[in-house]
């Protein structure tokens, strides 16, 4: 049958037997689809048998504004007849210059200073490099550690796997890893019955202070992702941490690296998470959705006093000697700007705010499911919590893989969701309809019935 030769079968046959997929167990596939995706418009995927999914989960993090958005396709495209990609060491470019015009201007201020890179790892390593260096710069070498959050996430790379916590990603490449400080999370899950997100927060920022008295003559930077930790199962706090850590760092002489590639761009509430806590740190990464999703781009966004100390007579050795072939590329600068604008144009942020509060008011209604122990909520993203155990908070063994029942599930109902172990999140699109809100809601709650019937 010719029709067979392009439906779903065929591609999947193909893509099996050449390519090895990310964050994945390949022998899965012997028994769970491949999702071979002919195109996307919106929130909506398409598959070559036009089953369509509701992306829920924005292509892992990264979408802003649909799938094929015209603004910005229009914006890539006019790009691609200009220029695809240049060296940036030396020569520049018209989107690089207006991207960093545009991302200073909306950065929290005194953050002057954009360093691009190509993806939320590299960035994360460029700023480790980066407070390293400063502190080499001015004279104070024996500050070269990091100190972290449990259950913290910050990429892949050796030096991003190395400040981060998540032990399935982590433990296992440990030997190839420079030591680091790791400081209890303010996770709010862990909080005390009746207490307060807030007063948890800053109870737990005790541990932060006590490592902060006890290492800040060797520790370079504190890194931490603000207010959701979410490769770590999308566990939150209050701003109230960030406060107080901003305080101490400027007491302890630390800087302070914002890790917002996850959070960045509305995600939570604010244009950046850090502003609700009305700080500034001293590098803010930035990388999925600074494209809206569409192009490999990162920046770390720092100080003019940071800058400074690497602003010398070169015989100095001083430069930051640090470049990826692709830093500041035309065409992602280009969609990075778009995306911009579409925030500045379209009344983005008031618009997210309902959305929020429809999409927290509708999974809060599975709060009294019996295996629901928390729904959570920060800005646009939205996660439920199961456990075998409401009253006890036991955990479903991790073996049975529970959350696969609720992606196989959603999948059978048209929409992408993709559960970390046992914990549902939605993180959709800004493009989302209150009716598709609904959709994913509804999915969700059927797959955690099939996922935790027996
Ligand atoms: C995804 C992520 C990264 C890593 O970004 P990649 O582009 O996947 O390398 C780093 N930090 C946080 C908080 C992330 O969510």
């Amino acid at each position: 049958m010719p029709a067979m030769a392009t439906g779903n079968a065929s591609y999947s046959a193909r893509d099996l037997a050449h390519v090895w997929h990310p964050c994945t167990q390949m022998k899965d596939h012997e028994v769970l689809p491949m999702i071979p995706i002919r195109r996307g418009a919106g929130v909506w995927l398409e598959d070559f048998e036009g089953r369509r999914y509701l992306d829920a989960i924005s292509s892992w993090w990264v979408n802003l504004f649909g799938h094929a958005n015209p603004r910005i396709n229009a914006a890539v495209r006019g790009q691609l007849e200009r220029l695809e990609q240049v060296i940036l060491a030396g020569f520049t470019h018209e989107p690089v210059i207006a991207l960093s015009e545009a991302l200073t201007a909306i950065a929290p201020a005194g953050l002057t200073r954009c360093f691009y890179a190509d993806n939320g790892s590299s960035a994360v390593e460029v700023a480790v490099k980066m407070s390293f260096h400063y502190w080499r710069n001015v004279g104070k070498s024996a500050k070269r550690r990091f100190i972290t959050l449990s259950n913290s996430y910050h990429g892949e790379t050796l030096g991003a796997l190395a400040v981060g916590n998540v032990e399935l990603y982590k433990d296992i490449y440990k030997p190839l890893l420079m030591d680091v400080i790791t400081v209890p999370s303010p996770d709010c899950f862990e909080r005390e019955p009746g207490e307060s997100w807030a007063e948890h927060s800053r109870r737990k920022f005790a541990h932060m202070e006590a490592a902060l008295a006890q290492h800040a003559g060797e520790t370079a930077a504190v890194i931490l992702e603000p207010l959701v930790q979410c490769a770590g199962s999308m566990r939150m706090y209050d701003p109230v941490y960030l406060a107080l850590l901003r305080q101490a760092c400027d007491r302890h002489g630390v800087h302070l690296i914002a890790d917002e590639i996850a959070v960045g761009f509305d995600r939570t509430g604010t244009m950046f998470a850090c502003e609700q806590a009305g700080i500034r740190p001293d590098m803010m990464c930035l990388s999925k959705g600074l494209t809206a999703g569409y192009l490999p781009l990162s920046a770390v966004v720092t100080t003019d006093s940071i800058y400074s100390a690497f602003y010398d007579e070169y015989v100095k050795l001083t430069a930051f000697l640090h470049s990826h072939s692709f830093t500041g590329n035309p065409l992602a600068c280009a969609a990075a700007r778009a995306s911009l604008d579409i925030f500045r144009t379209d009344d983005v942020l008031d618009r997210n705010r309902a959305l929020a509060a429809h999409l927290g008011a509708k999974a809060r209604e599975l709060e009294a499911h019996p295996h629901v122990a928390e729904v959570r909520q920060h800005g646009m993203i939205v996660a439920i919590e199961l456990v075998r155990d409401k009253a006890t908070r036991e955990p479903y063994p991790w073996q049975e893989r529970r959350g696969l029942t609720i992606y196989r599930h959603a999948l059978s109902r048209g929409v992408l969701l993709r559960p970390i172990g046992t914990v549902v999140y939605f993180m959709p699109p800004y493009v989302i309809t209150p009716e598709e809100i609904d959709l994913i809601v509804q999915v969700a709650r059927e797959g955690i019935e099939l996922a935790t019937c027996d």
